[in-house]
């Protein structure tokens, strides 16, 4: 069973040396091709369905989802609404590089039915979007954005980058203005990582001069959560922020272990069936994913059933990426265990070491908690 549906979009203008996502070029007849078999992917997907709970949210991730038009988004959405039903409130969102849309491009998108934006700015510094290979300008971002508005969007979140390579603390200050100037509904800040198998990998070994050390990322993450807080964001997830009413109900869908069905290549599912549910993800390549469709087969791969620890470990580190926390009533409902007993020493050394807060109602990460998130996460591996 699965309320939330992700449509992955594999197709890029241009590689961006720091991602490591799966992603390729694309032409006109590709993208066309590829939503004809995202469609073939739902309709298997209903065939082999149990009975289906209307979908609460869709999102268009990539990739670059503003590479596609219209008419194929829609299509989308009617095929989805067609075969799972689709809550009168769903959110709809599409990922959007500044580089790909105009005016005209985002009303057919918002009269397709696209309701939220994530517009990918990154950064209002063109030095480190040149870094970054990104294929617009500040101005250009900011100029989406303001047509984003015209054409009739209320829910846009921006996306932000920082730890990058020569940014230093002022740099970053200056693009939190810049966002707070905009005032969109939501904004996501990711620290930069070096991820394996890209350019940025090759460019800058650990200890590179140019990057920012720990202590200058910790200070920009502390920035962010100032800055935005005192203008009304809730910091509601380690990386995000919303104005209230305008958290992603998608992405919090995630992190509340919804089940969700992730459609295209490399999209990952977790279907909430049979016991404690099932993750796997599609095949990464093109057109082994196109043949297996083709044979009428669901291109799955790396199935995983999920035992009751594999559950909840999940449970705590994906709830506590949220400010909410982890609802202790909530653990002992779902797993009939206390959660003092199964993770009390874990939860005690952690609060001694100032990473987390634990009231009768709720566990949640402190500022330092969050920001050192990882070592947390790392207690409740199964
Ligand atoms: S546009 Fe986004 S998905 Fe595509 S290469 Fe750049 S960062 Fe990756």
């Amino acid at each position: 069973m699965f309320t939330r549906l992700y449509i992955h979009i594999p197709f890029c203008q241009k590689k961006c040396p720091y991602c490591a996502f799966f992603s390729q070029e694309h032409t006109a007849e590709s993208l066309s091709e590829y939503a004809g078999l995202l469609c073939t992917e739902m309709n298997l997907v209903a065939q082999n369905s149990a009975s289906q709970h209307k979908l609460d949210s869709i999102y268009f991730g990539g990739g670059t989802p503003s590479l596609m038009n219209s008419r194929q988004l829609a299509r989308l959405i009617e095929q989805a609404e067609q075969l799972f039903g689709l809550a009168a409130q769903a959110e709809i969102t599409l990922e959007a590089n500044p580089g790909t849309v105009d005016y005209h491009k985002l009303a057919d998108f918002r009269r397709a039915g696209i309701n939220r934006l994530s517009v990918g700015v990154q950064s209002f510094d063109d030095q480190m979007l040149a870094t970054l290979g990104r294929i617009h300008t500040a101005q250009e971002a900011k100029k989406s954005f303001a047509a984003a508005r015209q054409a009739n969007f209320n829910n846009i979140g921006i996306d932000l980058i920082n730890s990058l390579p020569g940014q230093t603390r002022e740099m970053w200050q200056t693009d939190l203005e810049q966002a707070l100037q905009l005032a969109p509904e939501h904004i996501s800040v990711y620290g930069l990582t070096i991820e394996d198998d890209t350019r940025f990998a090759e460019q800058y070994t650990e200890g590179s001069m140019l990057l920012p050390d720990e202590d200058l990322s910790a200070e920009m993450f502390e920035a962010a959560d100032d800055r935005l807080g005192s203008h009304g964001y809730e910091h509601y997830e380690i990386a995000n922020y919303a104005r209230p009413g305008f958290r992603s109900h998608h992405n919090s869908g995630y992190w509340h272990r919804d089940g969700y069905l992730g459609v295209g290549t490399g999209a990952h599912s977790y279907l909430r069936d049979t016991g404690y549910g099932t993750r796997f993800s599609n095949v990464a390549n093109f057109d082994t994913y196109a043949q297996t469709l083709c044979k009428g087969k669901l291109p799955r791969i790396d199935i995983s059933d999920l035992t009751r620890e594999d559950a909840m470990a999940e449970y705590m580190f994906l709830g506590l990426r949220m400010s909410d926390g982890i609802v202790i009533k909530s653990f002992e409902k779902e797993f009939g265990m206390q959660l003092n007993d199964v993770y009390g020493q874990a939860l005690d050394v952690l609060k001694f070491q100032q990473l987390l807060t634990t009231d009768p109602a709720a566990v949640r990460l402190t500022r330092r908690g969050m920001l050192l998130s990882n070592q947390v996460f790392r207690h409740f591996l199964p």
